[in-house]
């Protein structure tokens, strides 16, 4: 039994945050690894880790150790991944071990996810407070203490 006053829906967020964590691991990128999920009616509906696109070789960055700008964010992947399949991330929640950037941000807003849990802080908060701005619940799960 849980002694401490966690709720359920914190339990829940910090099971998905470490199956995202996990799902980071089939990123084949050197410089960092980053996982998704996307979470509706308690079923994940979708998957991302940062890659390159469908058909490209799976390597993230160039000779020089520098990401390759075709890389897509592990957030992006996961919501693309939901407009190829019959399903609607309308308002789902987005589970990411990471701090989702400003590009990743748009897409999460229009794709009508109502919910991001992410894992890790950046130095750069644009991407969070657009969010923010578009009522966008913001949930941060230290991943390292998961
Ligand atoms: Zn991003």
């Amino acid at each position: 039994m849980e002694t401490n006053n966690e709720t359920k829906q914190e339990i829940l967020d910090k099971r998905y945050m470490r199956m995202a964590m996990i799902w980071a691991e089939n990123s084949y990128c050197n410089r960092r690894k980053v996982g998704a999920l996307i979470v509706k009616n308690k079923m994940i509906i979708s998957d991302g880790y940062n890659g390159t696109p469908a058909g490209f070789e799976n390597v993230c960055e160039d000779e020089h150790g520098i990401t390759i700008p075709y890389v897509l964010h592990a957030e992006a992947n996961a919501i693309t991944k939901i407009a190829r399949s019959n399903n609607s991330s309308e308002g789902a929640t987005l589970y990411v071990t990471a701090s989702p950037c400003i590009e990743c941000a748009k897409l999460i807003i229009q794709a009508g996810i109502k919910r991001v849990v992410y894992g890790e802080k950046y130095r750069l908060e644009d991407g969070l407070n657009l969010l923010k701005k578009a009522n966008i619940e913001i949930v941060y799960i230290n991943k390292d203490e998961e």
